[in-house]
């Protein structure tokens, strides 16, 4: 085996142009194919850009490097110094005549499951070997896409004025109270992982720092075995204060279309790759109210009476509908979480809003209670004690401003944006019902 020793890539795969011609390069990548075809032979080399053929020609190179060419597995890790020939039979235009080839790494055979031509290999083994499934570019477009979405989440934030906070995951209390908690141990306590950031970016409204965001972890246990949960996820959430639920939609009907707009332009190829559909939606998004939700989907023949929460067919029905995001509003107050501001000219219905998108919910969010008799007594109406929630209600006791907010799964918008039907698909390491390892 090589040492890598004082060589560095000078070039990826795709920055090569007829600049480059009769120049030479170092190129560094993974083995994708090897031909021999007698009197020449031929290389592909893979890298983050793409491919590059290396020729050896027998009557160009020496024995001693065709022979070690020839010695190579699939997949091996290489450095390639040599010269380049614009050539147009090659894949990319270009070729490169080596006159040293580095082995940095020898791949195993057989391969977990094959890497270039035709991948027949389910999810399941896909993901048992995923550092292998991303070297095929189709999958590494998915996750460059998810790199984007991030970034246009903290440049639109950043530029509206919201500040990046981190909020703790060890967390003493449920934030809803809900059963779906993975309990740890904390020393000699029980502790859980937080389901969401909700209780504490709250707090941050009172602190006086306004606007927050925080992308970070959330942990649900639920049980359910869907294409649409994970029992690990990452959730953007943003609290704003002296803002009610009209505002924090438009925030996030903006913010939607920017991220889009922003992914079409900078990953034309990732998502030409994937086959990614996304259209910029037209913006203001519709707002259904729950009523009218219900009653499309009671058309269709889905049952749902009212107060009761949207199933899956519902969802679906209702999307098929609509066709494009949008918004239900008017939710009644009893399923909507406690924090969930009611609304002033009927308390049966309460400012909280979902985004969907036509096959899931993206979304949920709304104006906050801020007055903390009536955030008290709807912890009452909804099982919960009060005096497990000290540390939240303290912050109310002290100068607590009108807030809104929302939080919007990561996962569940980066499937949206690359078409894919399963959430497994866009997170580099899912953790589901069955899955912990890796
Ligand atoms: P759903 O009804 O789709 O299960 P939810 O209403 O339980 O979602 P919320 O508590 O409202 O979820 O969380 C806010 C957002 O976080 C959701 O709209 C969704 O985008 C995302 N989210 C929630 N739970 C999960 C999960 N288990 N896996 C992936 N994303 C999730
Ligand atoms: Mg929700």
């Amino acid at each position: 085996m090589n040492k890598m020793g004082e060589w560095r890539r000078s070039h990826y795969s795709g920055q090569l142009s007829s600049e480059n011609q009769d120049e030479e390069v170092t190129i560094a990548g993974w083995v994708h194919e090897i031909r021999d075809l007698g009197g020449v032979m031929f290389l592909v080399v893979r890298d983050r850009e793409g491919e590059i053929q290396i020729t050896l020609p027998d009557s160009k190179v020496s024995d001693n490097l065709s022979q070690k060419a020839s010695n190579l597995n699939k997949e091996s890790v290489v450095m390639v110094r040599g010269i380049v020939k614009e050539d147009e039979r090659a894949p990319g235009g270009f070729e490169i005549i080596p006159e040293q080839i580095k082995v940095l790494s020898q791949a195993k055979t057989p391969l977990p499951f094959e890497v270039s031509g035709n991948v027949n290999t389910d999810l399941s083994t896909r993901l048992n070997s995923r550092f292998l499934d991303l070297r095929r570019s189709e999958i590494a477009s998915i996750f460059k896409v998810r790199n984007t979405v991030l970034t246009k989440v903290r440049e639109f934030l950043e530029t509206d004025g919201f500040i990046e906070i981190n909020t703790p995951k060890m967390v003493a209390t449920a934030t809803e109270g809900g059963t779906d908690l993975f309990p740890i141990s904390y020393f000699e306590r029980e502790a859980f992982l937080n389901q969401s950031p909700q209780l504490f970016k709250q707090m941050m409204m009172s602190s006086g720092l306004d606007k927050v965001y925080e992308i970070g972890p959330i942990f649900r246990a639920e049980e359910h075995d869907t294409h649409r949960h994970l029992n690990e996820s990452i959730s953007i959430d943003i609290e704003s204060a002296f803002a009610d639920h009209n505002d924090v939609m438009e925030i996030l009907e903006e913010m939607i279309a920017y991220i889009i707009e922003g992914v079409k332009k900078e990953c034309k190829k990732e998502l030409k790759e994937i086959d990614s559909k996304v259209e910029e939606p037209e913006l203001p998004l519709k707002r259904l109210r729950y009523e009218e939700a219900i009653e499309i989907a009671n058309q269709k023949d889905i049952d749902v009476l009212w107060g009761e929460d949207l199933s899956t067919p519902a969802e679906k029905a209702i999307g098929e509908e609509i066709g494009d995001y949008y918004f239900i509003v008017d939710w009644p107050s009893e399923i909507k979480p406690f924090y969930a501001q009611p609304k002033d000219e009927n308390s049966d219905l309460s400012k909280a809003f979902d985004l969907m998108h036509p096959e899931f919910e993206i979304s949920s969010g709304a104006q906050r209670v801020h007055n903390i008799e009536l955030l008290k007594e709807r912890m009452i109406q909804q099982g919960l004690d009060p005096n497990d929630f000290d540390f939240y209600l303290d912050a109310f006791e002290y100068g607590m401003p009108p807030h809104a907010g929302w939080g919007l799964g990561a996962e569940r918008l980066i499937m949206a944006i690359t078409s894919q039907s399963n959430i497994r698909e866009v997170i580099l390491f899912p953790r589901d019902r069955k899955r912990l390892i890796p």
